[in-house]
């Protein structure tokens, strides 16, 4: 009897995760992986990091090297892209001509940089980012450029100043919000983070609005609502977007709210025997019946592990608070859960010395946390969160308390 096949569309961090999981745990069904891509599997976040300053080289950024498929039996085909999706005949189509059947169908197609209308038009200085091919072109010009705009500053457009201002690069960041991160962070901590950049020699503008981007010959203009920046090169990090297209023009249905694909727990989509996981599933949580979208390894690497768990009718594990982590600086910045906005913030160690865990409280628990180089109480802030411990601001901010022994307070 042929054996069925497992397909999953994209390679990427999610796909990854399942088809390790899968390999791990004795599936023993054929395993094709669908790539647009013509690398192999890569790792993203040291792209506007280590590897784009020129401290990691493309081997250290494999997360599934062909050796391992040949000996764990799964096709890995780069370059291949797929175009549509047939859910009654459970195949998809392929850029380069034909259908490809299967059993069960994994759609990752992750996410793609947000475009601002009409920026980048073709001058070859403005870059987004969010693949290797994207980070190697912004790796070449970097060095080159003695100024860089940066339009947004979240995570990446953050990180990418932070990369560039160890390169020794100028860099004028432009965000929309009145601090960077502020929805993510609340206003204490937003404060603390502009300064991080701040001190660090970016020229921090906030609540600027970008209105045109002319690239010109000797470099590249951008308006905003409080005058011009004049650099030599600009990159555009105002989000991502879920690569859903596939996906909504098939039939699945999709998350009005957060956008990307509708799963469960367990990340079925609507149709079944597809799954969807990673940047482009929103994922219901059944224990708040409501759903959330992210875009971190670590989500990636849950609901790829998620879908092979349901593939071989294996319970789903409990879920965690969401956690990322950032390197700026050579800091360590790591973020667990979802800060509510009437959270009190309760600081554990020194902000000034950038050595710190901020917790935020709402009804007396813990349901987010943002440590500084203090990837020691990581563990228990997540631990905190999920098992909503009732703790004191005192015990939470005094650093003798072990924070396992809070934990232990409530399991007495
Ligand atoms: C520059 C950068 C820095 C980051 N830093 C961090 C960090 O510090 N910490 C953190 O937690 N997260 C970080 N992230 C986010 C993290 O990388 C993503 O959340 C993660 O990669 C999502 O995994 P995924 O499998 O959903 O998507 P991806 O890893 O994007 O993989 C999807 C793959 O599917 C392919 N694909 C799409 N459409 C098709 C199609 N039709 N046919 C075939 N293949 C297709 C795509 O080309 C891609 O290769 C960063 C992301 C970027 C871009």
């Amino acid at each position: 009897m042929p054996r069925p096949v497992l397909l999953t569309v994209g390679a990427g961090q999610a796909a990854v995760a399942a088809v390790r999981t899968l390999r791990r745990r004795g599936y023993d069904g054929r395993v094709v992986m669908l790539a647009d891509e013509p690398h192999p599997p890569y790792q993203r976040p040291p792209l506007s990091k280590e590897y784009l300053r020129g401290d990691a080289d493309l081997d250290d950024l494999s997360i599934l090297d062909p050796g391992w498929c040949a000996e764990n039996d799964v096709e890995l085909r780069l370059g291949d892209r797929v175009t549509s999706i047939d859910t009654l005949g459970r195949r998809v189509e392929l850029a380069g001509g034909g259908w490809y059947g299967a059993d069960l169908m994994l759609l990752a197609t992750g996410a793609r940089a947000r475009r601002l209308a009409g920026v980048g038009g073709g001058g070859g200085r403005v870059v987004h980012l969010r693949s290797l091919d994207d980070a190697d072109r912004l790796r070449a010009l970097l060095p080159g450029a003695g100024r860089l705009a940066v339009i947004g500053a979240g995570l990446i457009g953050s990180e990418v100043a932070a990369s560039a201002r160890e390169l020794g690069v100028e860099v004028t960041c432009l965000e929309v919000a009145e601090l960077p991160m502020l929805g993510q962070l609340g206003a204490r901590m937003a404060e603390a983070y502009a300064g991080l950049h701040r001190e660090n020699g970016v020229d921090l503008r906030c609540g600027r609005r970008v209105g045109a981007v002319t690239e010109h010959p000797g470099g590249v203009t951008v308006s905003t609502d409080a005058g011009e920046v004049e650099a030599d090169l600009l990159v555009v990090a105002v989000g991502a977007e879920p690569r859903d297209e596939l996906a909504r023009a098939a039939g699945l249905a999709l998350d009005p709210v957060h956008g990307g694909v509708a799963v469960d727990a367990e990340c079925r989509t609507s149709v079944e025997g597809i799954f969807a996981a990673g940047d482009i599933a929103s994922r219901l949580d059944p224990r708040t019946g409501r759903r959330h979208r992210g875009e971190h390894v670590d989500n990636a690497n849950r609901q790829g592990a998620a879908v092979a768990r349901a593939v071989l009718g294996q319970p789903a594990a409990d879920q965690d608070p969401p956690w990322f982590w950032s390197d700026q600086y050579e800091l360590a910045l790591q973020f667990v859960g979802k800060p509510r906005p009437d959270a009190e913030v309760v600081v554990r160690g020194s902000v000034a010395e950038r050595d710190f865990t901020a917790f935020y409280l709402a009804d007396g628990r813990v349901h987010a946390a943002f440590a500084v180089d203090r990837g020691g109480d990581v563990p228990a802030a997540r631990e905190l969160i999920t098992r909503a411990v009732p703790v004191s601001e005192a015990a939470l901010a005094d650093e003798d308390t072990d924070l396992f022994d809070l934990l232990e307070t409530v399991d007495a």
